[in-house]
């Protein structure tokens, strides 16, 4: 097998060309200060993390999963419901989220309403056992750039979903990000633990494979919303003024840069005209059985 080898389109070569390949550093504390390599399938521009990973041992202490349903996890969240609302998900569906971090989707899934909700997180203690059984909605939120065959996770998440049910996948793009400088994309490539990202196009031909309806596709992110401060420009922004370091980010006195750099506050209530990303996003609805046709 050669020694680059692209997970989604199979590309190979042991002499990947050198606008392919690109080393950056992560954005949290325990990963800032080592180099991180990346090479960009010529093929399909699929943005491949090729250092060894020993996944349990990068989970441990994941600040991601201090995340609390602040006044932006609720604005940013409330988009992701919409757009499952808009989909046809009602409140007594019963859901799954994915790939569920500290559970604050179902947290906030919950509090509005909705009983049937359960998660599912390796690395995460209080979802690490996969709920039984199909759901009516399973999300996959933020989850397939993380692991290391985004296409076999749809896979198994289609499977899991009962006729006529719907299927949620929202990633990161990795289409505008040039290997020769990726300081500026430091939070989207969230080393090491973004493994595959994958472009718009990509996203679409995967969510085709499952055979299941499209419903909506979306190019914005999710967290790119008209409330202040739920922009994914804002939090571009905010990011870059901390250096780029997700734990300060994280911290109730993160606030307090917005003392400093007053341009923050330009981008908290015009950041959503002024994009600096995308993070495609399909709603796909699996077909209701034919007769005769078991589940
Ligand atoms: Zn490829």
């Amino acid at each position: 097998m050669s020694a680059y080898r692209c997970v989604i389109c199979h590309y190979e070569t042991d002499r990947p060309a050198p606008k392919e390949l690109g080393a950056c550093r992560g954005n949290t504390d325990r990963f800032r200060a080592r180099l991180h390599h990346l090479w960009k399938c010529p093929r399909c521009r699929s943005i491949h993390n090729v250092d060894p990973v020993d996944f349990k041992d990068i989970y441990t202490d994941y600040p991601l999963n201090k995340r609390r349903l602040d006044i932006y996890a609720r604005g940013t969240l409330g988009n992701l419901l919409r757009r499952l609302r808009r989909a046809g998900l009602t409140r007594q569906a019963s859901i799954l989220d994915y790939g569920c971090g500290n559970g604050v989707f179902i947290e906030y899934l919950k509090r509005n309403g909705y009983a049937q909700v359960a998660g599912y997180d390796p690395f995460v203690e209080a979802y690490a056992t996969m709920p039984q059984g199909r759901f009516d909605c399973v999300v996959v939120n933020d989850v397939i750039e993380h692991v290391a065959d985004p296409r076999e996770v749809i896979r198994a998440c289609a499977g899991l979903i009962s006729p006529n049910g719907l299927l949620y996948v929202g990633t990161p793009d990795s289409e505008p990000v040039d290997m020769a400088n990726l300081e500026p994309h430091l939070m989207r490539l969230h080393q090491p633990f973004h493994r595959v990202i994958i472009t718009e196009a990509t996203l679409g031909t995967l969510a085709k494979v499952t055979g299941f309806e499209l419903v909506r596709a979306y190019r914005r992110s999710y967290m790119d919303t008209w409330i202040p401060f739920s922009n994914y420009r804002f939090l571009d922004e905010f990011s870059r003024a901390l250096d780029h370091d997700l734990d300060r980010m994280l911290q109730p006195s993160a606030a307090k840069i917005l003392l400093r750099r007053p341009r923050l506050w330009f981008y908290a209530y015009f950041g959503y005209f002024l994009p600096s990303t995308f993070e495609p996003a399909v709603i796909l609805r699996r077909p209701a059985l034919a007769s005769g046709e078991h589940r």
